[in-house]
C-alpha cells in the first residue's frame, strides 16, 4: 500500500502566522493569552498551555495581560475592548480574514451585507461585526432567497456578498451564478481563502485515487471537517485528531496497491500529520509482514512440486478422459488417461478408483492456471522396466495383455509397461491372424530390452517352447509302459498314424490301431480324431513312444484262448496268400497259419492253385502257441482223419 499526504495540507499561513506570533510574544512576556483556543486543536493549545499561552475565554480573563486576537479575527467591539483592558493586544488576525473585516466595514451605511457562512463561527461573527451596515448570515443560497422574498432586503438595495474564508468553492460557485442571475444588486466578493480551496482540491484528487483518506485535524474544525465532508464523497474517509485514533482496522480489507491519502485541516500541524503518516507506515508494515507471514506459512504448508518429480497422490475424482488428484500442493493435480496406462483399451476408471493412493510422475506444473499435469503409467513403465529386467536376469516367463496388433507384431502390456513382440516370436503361423491375440493374455518370454529408450521385446514363442519343454520333461519323467492317453490323430502315414498325447506325438503302428486286420490307417482313423492310446513302449533318449489303440479288454486272442483247443475243427477264412502257406481268419482279430505243408495230403507247390483269399475252409487246430500268440492250422490232417485206416495183413 501507499501512502500519499495531500500537497496542500496542515497549517495554513494565517494559522502558523497566529501561532509564530504568540510564540514570540510569549518568549516577550514568558505568559500571555489568547482569547478563545488559538486553532481548533486541543492538540496544539495543549502544547502551548505548556509554554505558558493560555486561553481566555472572556477579555477580562486576561486584563491586565497580553492578549492574542487569533487568526479568525474578531468583532471591532471587542478588538476595542481588549485593547483597554489588555496590557497588550497582539492581532494575529489573518491578513485574508482582516481584508473581509474591511469590506464589510467599507459598506455604505444604508446598504447590506450578506455573509455566506456558519453563523456561529468565530470568523463569521468577527466578521458580522465589523459591519456598520445591516450585515446578514446566511448559511446557503435558500437563506439569501428568504431573505428577498421576505422582504427583508429589496432588489433594488446595493448588497454587498462575502463569504467566510473556509467556505466550500463548490457550492459558492453554485450559489454565484443564482445570485448574479437574480439578485443584480448583489456585489460578490470572493473571499475565500485558496488556502482552503487548494487543501479541498488537493483532498479531493487524492480522495479520488484512493481507497481510504484520513482526514486529520481538531474536532471542532470546521475547515478540517469540509475536507472530510469532500474526501467521503469519493472514498472511505475517517477523521482523526491525532495518530493514536489510527488502527489496522482501517486497512482491513484493502487491496495490497491500494492508495491510502493523507490530509489535514489548516489548523493541524505538521509533526501532527507527520505522526499520522509514520503510523499508518507502520500498521501497512506490520500487515504486510503479517500477510507475508500467513502467505508465507499459506505457502510453506503447501507442497512445492516441479516436472520430473516423483509424488503421491491421491484419486479425488474421476471423469471420462482423467484421474483429478490431490497431491498436497496448493494447484490441483490431473492424470489424462493416456498417462494413465499404455492400454489403449482401457477407461480411466478400469485403472484407479477414487480414494486411491498413487504413485505418479509430474509432467508440468502449470502456475498460472493453478493445475499440475501428471503421469501415473511413466511411473508404472519405470517400475514395470525395473521388474522386467529382474525377470530376464531370472529368466522367467512374464504374462501381459495383448492390446495391439501392430506392423510387424503385436503389442503387450504387462506391468504397466509396453512389450514388443515381433510377428514371429508370437507363434502364430504366417497364414494367421495377429489381431486374433488382441485382448488374449499370453506368456512371453523378454529377449531384449533397453531401460534407457524404455524398448522391450519379448517372445511368445520362446514361453511356450519352455512350457512346452517343461511338460515334455516331466512326461519322461513319468511315463510308464501301459499308460493311458486321451490323443488326438495328428498324422497318417502309410505305417501308421501319430497320436499327439500332450508332450509328445506317439506312433500307433497300422497293427496297433485296432484288434482287426488294416489295409490302411486311413481306413480307421482321419486327423484330429480323439482316439485312446496306451503306451507299448517308449525310448526317452530317441524321444520315441510306441502307442496303441487297442482295447486290451476287446483283446480276441483271450477270446480265441478261452473258446478253442488244439485238434478243434473249425470254420475259418482264407485272409491271405503267402509264400510259405495261407493266413485265415478264425475269429476277428485271431488269425491262424495254414503251412503249405498242411494244406493238402497231396505235395502244394502253388497255394493260389487251391486256396483264394475269402475262401472258408475247415481246418484243425493243430497247435496254439500261446507266448506268441500264434496259431497253427491244418486241412491235411482233417484230409489224413477222413482217409479209411488199412487193415493189417495176415502175413504180418
Ligand atoms: Fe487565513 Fe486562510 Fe488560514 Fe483562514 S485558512 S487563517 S483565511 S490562511
Amino acid at each position: 500500500m501507499l501512502i500519499e499526504i495531500a500537497d496542500k495540507s496542515g497549517f495554513c499561513f494565517g494559522v502558523e502566522r497566529a501561532i509564530r506570533l504568540t510564540e514570540e510574544a510569549a518568549e516577550r512576556y514568558g505568559e500571555i493569552y489568547t482569547l478563545g483556543p488559538l486553532i481548533h486543536n486541543s492538540i496544539v493549545t495543549d502544547s502551548l498551555e505548556k509554554k505558558g499561552i493560555h486561553i481566555a475565554d472572556e477579555i477580562s480573563d486576561a486584563a491586565g495581560k497580553p492578549l492574542v486576537i487569533r487568526s479568525h479575527g474578531v468583532t471591532e467591539d471587542i478588538e476595542s475592548s481588549a485593547r483597554a483592558v489588555c496590557s497588550d493586544c497582539i492581532d494575529a488576525t489573518c491578513p485574508f480574514v482582516k481584508k473581509i473585516h474591511n469590506i464589510v466595514s467599507q459598506q455604505p451605511e444604508a446598504s447590506a451585507v450578506i455573509i455566506l457562512g456558519d453563523e456561529k463561527h468565530p470568523e463569521v461573527i468577527g466578521i458580522k461585526g465589523h459591519a456598520r451596515c445591516r450585515a446578514y448570515v446566511c448559511a446557503d443560497i435558500a437563506q439569501i432567497k428568504a431573505l428577498y422574498e421576505s422582504g427583508e432586503l429589496s432588489y433594488d438595495e446595493d448588497a454587498a456578498l462575502v463569504i467566510q474564508t473556509t467556505f466550500d468553492r463548490g457550492r459558492f460557485a453554485e450559489y454565484s451564478q443564482d445570485i448574479s442571475k437574480n439578485y443584480c444588486r448583489v456585489k460578490i466578493y470572493d473571499t475565500i481563502c485558496n488556502a482552503t480551496t487548494e487543501r479541498q482540491k488537493n483532498a479531493e484528487e487524492l480522495a479520488k485515487r484512493a481507497a481510504l483518506m484520513i482526514v486529520v485535524g481538531g474536532k471542532s474544525s470546521s475547515n478540517t471537517g469540509k475536507l472530510a465532508e469532500i474526501c467521503a464523497r469519493h472514498c472511505t474517509t475517517v477523521f482523526v485528531q491525532d495518530a493514536s485514533q489510527l488502527s489496522k482496522q482501517l486497512i482491513k480489507g484493502l487491496r495490497s496497491d491500494s492508495i491510502i491519502g493523507i490530509t489535514a485541516g489548516a489548523s493541524t500541524p505538521a509533526y501532527t500529520i507527520r505522526e499520522v503518516h509514520r503510523t499508518m507506515d507502520e500498521i501497512i508494515k506490520t500487515n504486510e509482514n503479517e500477510e507475508l507471514d500467513f502467505a508465507s506459512m499459506l505457502e510453506q504448508s503447501f507442497r512445492r512440486v516441479y516436472t520430473n518429480n516423483r509424488v503421491k497422490a491421491t484419486v479425488v475424482g474421476i471423469n471420462k478422459n482423467e484421474a483429478v488428484v490431490e497431491l498436497g500442493t496448493k494447484q490441483t493435480g490431473y492424470i489424462p488417461l493416456d498417462e494413465l496406462t499404455n492400454d489403449p483399451n482401457a477407461a480411466v476408471s478400469d485403472v484407479v478408483s477414487i480414494g486411491d493412493e498413487i504413485d505418479a510422475i509430474v509432467t508440468k506444473v502449470d502456475d498460472s492456471n493453478g493445475v499440475i499435469f501428471l503421469s501415473k503409467k511413466k511411473v508404472d513403465s519405470a517400475l514395470g522396466m525395473e521388474k522386467i529386467a529382474a525377470s530376464k536376469e531370472a529368466n522367467e516367463t512374464l504374462e501381459g495383455v495383448v492390446t495391439a496388433a501392430v506392423k510387424g507384431g503385436v503389442i503387450v502390456i504387462t506391468n504397466g509397461t509396453r512389450v514388443f513382440i515381433p510377428a514371429s516370436q508370437t507363434g502364430v503361423p504366417r497364414s494367421g491372424k495377429l489381431e486374433d491375440l488382441v485382448k488374449k493374455t499370453v506368456p512371453f518370454k523378454v529377449i531384449e530390452i533397453n531401460e534407457q529408450r524404455g524398448r522391450v521385446v519379448g517372445s511368445i514363442r520362446q514361453a511356450t517352447k519352455e512350457v512346452r519343454d517343461a511338460e515334455k520333461a516331466k512326461f519322461w519323467e513319468s511315463i510308464e509302459v501301459g499308460q493311458k492317453f486321451e490323443g488326438e490323430v495328428r498324422s497318417i502315414e502309410d505305417y501308421g498314424v501319430f497320436v499327439d498325447i500332450g508332450a509328445v506325438d506317439g506312433l500307433v503302428r497300422t497293427s496297433e490301431l485296432t484288434w482287426n486286420r488294416v489295409g490302411h490307417p486311413k481306413d480307421i482313423v482321419k486327423e484330429g480324431d480323439k482316439i485312446t492310446v496306451i503306451v507299448k513302449s517308449f525310448d526317452p533318449e530317441k524321444k520315441r513312444v510306441s502307442l496303441s489303440a487297442k482295447d486290451p479288454n476287446e483283446n480276441p486272442w483271450t477270446k480265441f484262448v478261452a473258446d478253442y483247443a488244439i485238434d478243434d475243427v473249425i470254420k475259418a477264412t482264407i485272409v491271405s496268400i503267402t509264400e510259405f502257406g495261407a493266413f485265415a481268419q478264425i475269429i476277428p482279430g485271431v488269425d491262424g497259419l495254414i503251412h503249405i505243408s498242411q494244406i493238402s495230403t497231396d505235395r502244394v507247390t502253388n497255394i493260389a492253385s487251391v486256396l483264394a483269399v475269402g475262401q472258408e475252409v475247415d481246418v484243425k487246430i493243430i497247435d496254439i502257441d500261446t507266448e506268441k500268440s500264434r496259431v497253427s492250422l491244418s486241412i491235411k490232417a482233417l484230409m489224413e482223419d477222413a482217409a479209411p485206416v488199412e487193415e493189417a495183413s495176415d502175413a504180418e
